[in-house]
C-alpha cells in the first residue's frame, strides 16, 4: 500500500495553528487522501522535521531559521529574508514566501494611495515586498530602529497622509497598541483602512472605529491558498475562500 503524502505546519508554541483545519478542509473538498499535521518543534529538530515532510508551513519562530535548511530559495525568499513554506522535491528543499501574496490578496477589493507599515519583523517585510511589486507607495515605521531592514527603507515619519495602516507588529497577541497614542491619533482622520495582520481580538482595530477595518483572517487564507499550489498543485478559488472562511473562523 502507498502511504499518505504528509504535510503539516511547524512552529513552537502550534496547539492555536487554523492550518492543519485549513488543509483537511482542503483535501475533503478536492477528494484528497493526503494528511496535514501540526508539528511543535525545537531549533534541534527542524531540519528533520523538514525533511520528514513533502511540504510544510512554517510558522513562528522558524521562519528565518529554516533558510539554513533550504537548498533553494524563490525570488522573495531571497529579499524577504523569511519562508513560510517549504517543499520537499526528491530531497532538494525549495523555500517559499506566500505570506506577501495573502497580505496583498485581503486588500484587493480596496482602492487606496499611501501605506503605513507598523513593525518591521517578517511580517512586515513580506508586507513590504509585496507593495513594491504592486507599485504601491508606503513608509514603515518600528518602534525600535535597531532592526536592518527600517535602517534601509525609512526611519522616520514624515507626513501624516496614510489613507491605509497596516499593524505587521504582534503587539495584538500581547492586547496591546503597536504605537503610541499621539501617532495614532494623527493618523486617525485620514485612515480609510486599518488592517491588523493578527485573527484574534484587536485593541488596534477597535481604536480605528470609523475605518474599514481587516484582520488576518483572509491573509491567511489565501497564503495557505498560494501554498496549496506548491503543495498539491491545485488551485483555491475566491469562492472556496469565503467559504473556507466561514467554516473555520
Ligand atoms: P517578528 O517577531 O519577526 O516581528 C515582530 C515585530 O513586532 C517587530 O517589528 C517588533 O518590534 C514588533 N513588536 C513586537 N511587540 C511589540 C509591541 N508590544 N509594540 C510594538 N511593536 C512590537 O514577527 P512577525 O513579523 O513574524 O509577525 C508579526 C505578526 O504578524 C504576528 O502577530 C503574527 O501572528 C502576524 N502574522 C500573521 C499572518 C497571517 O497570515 N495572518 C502571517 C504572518 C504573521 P522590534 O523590532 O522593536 O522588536
Amino acid at each position: 500500500m502507498q502511504n499518505k503524502l504528509s504535510f503539516g505546519v511547524i512552529g513552537n508554541p502550534i496547539a492555536h495553528s487554523k492550518s492543519p483545519l485549513i488543509h483537511n478542509l482542503w483535501f475533503k473538498e478536492f477528494n484528497l487522501n493526503y494528511e496535514y499535521k501540526a508539528y511543535l518543534e525545537e531549533n534541534t529538530s527542524l531540519k528533520h522535521r523538514v525533511a520528514s515532510l513533502k511540504g510544510a508551513n512554517i510558522t513562528v519562530p522558524f521562519k528565518e531559521e529554516v533558510l539554513k535548511y533550504a537548498d533553494i530559495y524563490s525570488e522573495e525568499v531571497a529579499i524577504i529574508k523569511a519562508a513560510n513554506v517549504v517543499v520537499n522535491d526528491k530531497g532538494v528543499i525549495k523555500a517559499y514566501n506566500t505570506d506577501f501574496y495573502g497580505f496583498i490578496k485581503a486588500l484587493q477589493k480596496y482602492d487606496f494611495q499611501k501605506v503605513l507599515l507598523l513593525g518591521a519583523g517578517g511580517a512586515a517585510r513580506a508586507c513590504a515586498y509585496a507593495l513594491i511589486k504592486n507599485n504601491i507607495d508606503f513608509t514603515v515605521f518600528n518602534r525600535s530602529k535597531k532592526n536592518d531592514f527600517i535602517c534601509k527603507v525609512e526611519n522616520k515619519l514624515c507626513d501624516f497622509n496614510f489613507d491605509v495602516v497596516v499593524n505587521c507588529t504582534s503587539s495584538s497577541l500581547l492586547g496591546q497598541l503597536p504605537c503610541s497614542y499621539e501617532l495614532l491619533n494623527k493618523l486617525k482622520t485620514k485612515i480609510k483602512i486599518a488592517y491588523d495582520l493578527v485573527y484574534t481580538k484587536s485593541v488596534f482595530l477597535e481604536y480605528f472605529e470609523d475605518a474599514i477595518k481587516i484582520d488576518g483572517k483572509l491573509m491567511l487564507l489565501y497564503q495557505a491558498a498560494l501554498a496549496a499550489q506548491y503543495f498539491y498543485n491545485i488551485k483555491i478559488s475566491d469562492e472556496l475562500i469565503k467559504k473556507s472562511e466561514q467554516i473555520i473562523f
